[in-house]
């Protein structure tokens, strides 16, 4: 038998007898986790709404009534759906607690990868695969932890909810935490939201540096620079070139440094940082924190793609189409230029600047799409801060807890709008490159996920109990 095969096996044995003492529920977690995983949910040729179901399937097989858990389909967008669910809480009159994942991921090409990137592969301590770390880890463990709490039957005071969406990696797609703020508002209702953003951080030995939540994140918004010319043969190339003024002005970008930038988020952070990490760059985090343009200092932090991101908008290639033939000069070049803009920067200002580093007047510059308004971060109150540091505290003693400026973007920015304080605590540990999350062979520890399962179960009984 295989592996995989002995997996399945105990999988199906997992949920016909439910969770063993010795196991904690811990072989299904993992049969939930690769199913996740191994249900495809790219945009182009996924199925969340497949993912939805088969999630579904599990919350009813663990005593879940119907009326709890409904599957929504947007209506044109037949496998961008997601489901809600919730587990009823002993008082009407408090707020829920809102569990958010959303189930989709990047794009990976099979020829690309080393692995097949929707197969669950263990592999040195680690799992493998599109989604393990960003964010089927995470929403598994939601969908996870409804089961356990069934199981048990652990009656919150709060309700507790669940909901797996589409459409968080796709700019311009149809996202399903909006699709939910606009058109289930009142079945999402909750007084805080718990999703991805920002995780523990491990150092290159493995080791606990500090956890984090999230407590601002930058918007994600694109830009189009393009390039047209009258083209010609290619047998008589002239200067004016589409693809070289392109290039050229893809160049500049890639030179080009948006001011440092420091607001509560990151501020709090690297203060906080500054003292655990030591050494040479914690001297920069502190000198960076009373003086911004102290440039020895930032060109420190800037070695570590992460901190080079929380100190300011940054803003990067990420596509390029050009040229119509091999033999004829081309008429039209186009690059996509994805930047992540620093709370409180308007889009208007970053365009102006874009222009500005390409200038010139052969490349035009645009926003492609707009998504919604600018969301001003939740609150980080005790509320919210203690129950994390308590289970923190018990699972990892001497661990900090520090706030971050995510420099990616989540659901939070649908959410937060729409009246729903939303959170980046996850209490997974990644490596330091955060485990190629959107790149090649996407990773994360196998104790990492286990851990954080432990500690987002010990967390939401307690928020639910609040
Ligand atoms: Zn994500």
């Amino acid at each position: 038998m295989t592996t995989t095969g002995l997996m399945m096996a105990l999988a199906v044995m997992g949920m016909a007898h439910g969770a063993t003492s010795d196991d904690d529920g811990k072989v299904r977690f993992l049969a939930t986790y690769k199913e996740l995983v191994e249900t495809n949910t790219t945009l182009s040729a996924g199925d969340c709404t497949l993912a939805a179901t088969r999630m579904a399937a599990r919350l009813k097989a663990a005593g879940y009534p119907d009326a709890d858990v409904r599957i929504f389909v947007p209506e044109g967008h037949p496998k961008e759906g997601g489901l809600i669910a919730v587990l009823p809480g002993s008082d009407p009159k408090a707020k829920a607690i809102l569990m958010l994942a959303h189930v989709d991921v990047v794009e990976a090409k099979r020829e690309d990868w080393t692995r097949d990137p929707f197969t669950l592969i263990e592999e040195n301590g680690y799992f493998y695969g599109r989604g393990t770390s960003d964010m089927k880890a995470q929403a598994a463990i939601w969908v996870d932890n409804l089961v356990r709490f069934r199981e048990e039957g652990f009656r919150p005071r709060r309700a507790i909810k669940l909901a797996l969406t589409c459409g968080e990696e796709t700019s311009g797609a149809l996202n399903g935490a909006g699709w939910l703020a606009e058109h289930a508002r009142a079945e999402i209702d909750a007084a805080l939201a718990i999703t991805e953003g920002v995780d523990g951080d491990l150092d290159a030995q493995g080791h606990r540096v500090a956890l984090e939540v999230l407590a601002a994140e930058k918007m994600s918004q694109n830009f189009v620079f393009e390039v047209t010319n009258k083209g010609g043969h290619s047998s008589r190339p002239v200067p004016d070139n589409a693809i070289y003024h392109l290039v050229r002005a893809v160049d500049k970008v890639s030179h080009y440094e948006f001011p440092v930038q420091l607001d509560d988020a990151n501020r709090g952070y690297f203060s906080g940082m500054a003292r655990i990490v030591g050494g040479q760059n914690g001297a920069a985090m502190t000198a960076v924190v009373s003086n911004p343009e102290d440039a020895a200092a930032v060109a420190i932090l800037d070695k570590d793609q992460n901190w080079h991101a929380m100190l300011r908008t940054t803003c990067v290639a990420t596509m390029l189409t050009a040229g119509h033939a091999t033999n004829a000069l081309p008429q039209r070049a186009r690059a996509n230029i994805n930047c992540r803009i620093f709370p409180g920067v308007s889009r208007e200002e970053v365009l102006a600047q874009l222009v500005k580093v390409a200038d010139d007047p052969a490349v035009t510059v645009s926003v492609p799409e707009v998504r919604g308004p600018v969301a001003a971060p939740a609150p980080l109150t005790a509320t919210i801060m203690a129950p994390v540091v308590t289970v923190a505290h018990q699972m990892w003693p001497g661990v900090p807890v520090v706030p971050a400026l995510e420099p990616g973007a989540s659901d939070a920015q649908f959410l937060n709008p729409a009246g729903i304080p939303t959170y980046g605590i996850t209490g997974l540990f990644t490596d330091p490159d955060g485990g190629n999350i959107h790149g090649l062979n996407e990773r994360i520890r196998i104790q990492s996920v286990h851990e954080g399962r432990t500690f987002l179960y010990r967390l939401v009984k307690i928020y639910a109990n609040q």
